[in-house]
């Protein structure tokens, strides 16, 4: 007589993964990439000639961020 319960023999329902077709999360995967290249522009570029913001409001609000990334700043 063993006491120890195996995945499948009690009467909890085992989950079932739930299989999302490619077709469906290739938009999102492409916004979301699109997004990071966007927040990796401005934590990483942002500054001087490449600046699309006038000022320095960007640079410092995302410059900790910056620094941890490794870009050069200063
Ligand atoms: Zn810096």
């Amino acid at each position: 007589m063993s006491a120890v319960s195996t995945p499948g023999s009690g009467s909890i329902a085992e989950p079932i993964p739930i299989r999302i077709p490619v077709r469906e999360i290739l938009p999102w995967a492409i916004f979301i990439a699109l997004l990071a290249v966007v927040l990796l522009y401005f934590v990483g570029a942002e500054e001087g000639a490449t600046s699309l913001i006038s000022g320095h409001y960007v640079h410092e609000y995302v410059h900790d961020a910056r620094h941890l990334l490794g870009f050069p700043c200063h």
